[in-house]
């Protein structure tokens, strides 16, 4: 039996979603930006998909824009929100142990932009202390960014807290919450963030289809993908309906199950740490609560992670070492050092996230198989 324990890498789309997607693969395949009749066939699939991703996140229909994934949409809010801020203002705040996508994109503002990076450290806890966040966006910051969810050690980051804070300031205010829609109820609209990126794949969704957010009135973003006028003129290129019905069809799905979908990773999560307590295998998990239930770090001294890995592949068991963009590099895992441990412990630290395909039979066998790796690897048997 395979056992599939890496959902913050991706999901396994819904059936729903492929079967929603199907007919507008086959018949939507007018161009949404002719005017004859089957170009404005797709067009209204889209706007209808628009509508309802709209009614998910309880947003208007024009703050949505469509696009390839999370990376290009915490790419191109970056840049584009980076390009109409004043000069006096070119300083970005954001974190230490942000997706590589941020950390990227910060980099590549200092190097072309000639932008200021401050990076805030967060606590041996793994969250981020909104005091030091918000002191670090007076006077001359001007864009900040912080992700919801941490997609190596789950920790929850008081995003609303800092969104509310930073409300009534000039700072435009980002936040990937990629690895909290469907996992935790989403305030951050309501708190005040300017911008969020999300990627479909990573809630029962498409692959290569993703969404922004941008809130009317505050964050202005000039396009960094131009050409043809589309999605509002914010990004250019022929939209494709079916993934487009296919996020929206997903996130309406997590969004409405999402109260339940956190209580079964709840339950799901107490017992593969149960299972592991029962056994004599010692571990630590990283991160402290909050965290999002159902995405565990946990350190198993003396056990590097390529290696369990590996063995866990042979076993069926399908887990990662770190996030799954950095994963195949044996480096230690850089939120782990973040957080203060030091490089063993992010050399022999796995991720197990849980997701709503997974039943209780998966984590009894998983753990199982997990911790009877763990023994031989450490020689005990
Ligand atoms: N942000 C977070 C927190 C993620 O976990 C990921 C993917 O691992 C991304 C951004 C990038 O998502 P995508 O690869 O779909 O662009």
């Amino acid at each position: 039996m395979e056992i599939y324990f890496d959902n913050a890498a991706t999901t396994q789309p819904l059936p729903e979603v492929i079967e929603a997607m199907r007919p507008y693969e086959l018949d939507a395949y007018g161009n949404p930006s002719s005017i004859y009749a089957i170009g404005r066939k797709t067009r209204k699939i889209i706007d209808e998909a628009r509508d309802r991703v709209s009614e998910s996140l309880g947003v208007k229909a024009n703050e949505i824009t469509f696009c390839s994934s999370a990376t290009e949409s915490i790419c191109t809010s970056l840049i584009g929100a980076a390009l109409k801020i004043e000069k006096s203002k070119h300083r970005f705040v954001t974190t230490t142990i942000e997706h590589k996508a941020v950390l990227k994109a910060a980099h590549w503002l200092e190097e072309h932009l000639g932008w200021d990076i401050t990076l805030i450290t967060p606590e041996p806890s793994g969250h981020v202390n909104p005091q030091k966040f918000v002191d670090a966006c007076l006077n001359d910051c001007g864009l900040a960014s912080l992700q919801l969810v941490n997609n190596e050690i789950g920790t929850i980051q008081p995003v609303e807290e800092i969104a509310s804070r930073l409300k009534d300031t000039d700072v435009v205010f980002h936040s990937d919450i990629v690895q909290g829609i469907g996992k935790i109820a989403l305030k951050v609209v309501d708190a005040g963030v300017d911008i969020l990126s999300a990627s479909a794949h990573k809630f029962y969704g498409p692959k290569s289809i993703g969404f922004t957010y941008i809130r009317d009135g505050k964050a202005d973003i000039a396009p960094v993908i131009v050409g043809g006028s589309q999605e509002l003129d914010r990004r250019a290129g022929t939209e494709n309906a079916g993934l487009i019905i296919g996020l929206a069809t997903a996130l309406d799905i997590v969004v409405r199950g999402q109260p339940s979908l956190e209580e079964k990773l709840k339950e799901m999560e107490a017992k593969f740490i149960d299972e592991l307590d029962k056994s004599a295998v010692e571990y630590e998990l990283n991160g402290s609560l909050p965290r999002v239930p159902g995405l565990m770090s946990i350190f198993f001294t003396g056990v590097e992670s390529e290696s369990l890995l590996l063995h866990a592949d042979r076993a069926q068991v399908y887990i990662s070492a770190g996030s799954a963009c950095s994963a195949g590099a044996v480096k230690p895992s850089y939120v782990i050092t973040a957080i203060g441990h030091e490089k063993r412990r992010g050399l022999c630290s796995i991720r197990i996230s849980l997701g709503r395909h997974n039943t209780m039979e998966d984590i009894e066998e998983g753990a199982k198989r997990i911790i009877k790796i763990i023994s031989k690897l450490r020689g005990s048997t």
